[in-house]
């Protein structure tokens, strides 16, 4: 029946990111575990092994904090918020990580304000996603240009708009899996998780990207009509 098949659905989804997580997880405990056996065995330099056991901690911290974002209650306060203040908020949050990276954020907001009913931290968090996502992708400095809008009395888009590297078909077809990432240091949970809340607000994200040329993350959020 439909609803067996729903449940079936869910379960392998729920098992298919259990295998990620235990994959994720290993494997810097695994880097961690041979450490300290190297250490064990004495003479050993003992600084390099302790900052390479450390950066591996703090990659499973990173991960296990990130994954706990989606077992948080969804939505749990659902506030009226101007558009713009938050954004503003946001991007000076960032400041110094865009400036140390050479890349110049643009604010192109529009004029009258617009709010929207959300969860101030999990939007804040899915803006942030977007904009450091943003900043990565332009390696050698560039242009952010963060844009709103309105699109009709019942709808808004924001939008985070880079020069950078951009991504291929097949960067696209797997964003948004749970750990894909082509980062180094990521963790390949950001575009999920920040689907995700986006969904929870009633709103939709789209994606334009196109190598060598830049990305656009277009956000659409349900606006609040005017009290
Ligand atoms: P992470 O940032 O940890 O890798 P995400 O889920 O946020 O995880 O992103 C997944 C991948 O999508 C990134 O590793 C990167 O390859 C690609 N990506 C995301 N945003 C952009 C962007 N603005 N420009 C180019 N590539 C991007």
């Amino acid at each position: 029946s439909q609803e067996m098949l729903q449940l079936t659905e869910k379960l392998s989804v729920a098992g298919q990111l259990a295998a990620g997580i235990a994959h994720e997880i290993r494997n810097p405990i695994t880097a961690i575990k041979g450490f300290v056996q190297l250490m064990q065995s004495g003479m050993e330099d003992k600084k390099e092994y302790l900052d390479i056991m450390t950066s591996e901690i703090e990659r499973i911290e990173q991960i296990l904090s990130e994954l706990l974002m989606l077992a948080k209650p969804q939505v749990s306060k659902f506030v009226r918020k101007d558009i713009s203040l938050l954004l503003d908020q946001v991007v000076t949050l960032l400041s110094t990580q865009a400036i140390l990276n050479d890349v110049e954020i643009v604010k192109d907001f529009e004029a009258t304000m617009a709010f929207i009913e959300c969860d101030e931290n999990q939007i804040k968090q899915v803006f942030i996603n977007y904009i450091k996502n943003a900043i990565d992708a332009m390696p050698s400095g560039g242009r952010l240009i963060i844009r709103t809008e309105k699109i009709d009395s019942k709808q808004m888009s924001i939008s985070f708009c880079d020069n950078g590297v951009g991504m291929p078909e097949e960067v696209l077809a797997k964003l948004g899996q749970p750990f894909f990432t082509t980062k180094e240091k990521g963790t390949g949970l950001g575009f999920m998780i920040s689907r995700k809340i986006i969904e929870n607000h009633a709103g939709d994200v789209k994606i334009m990207s196109k190598v060598n040329n830049g990305t656009t993350i277009q956000v659409i959020l349900p606006v609040e009509q005017g009290k």
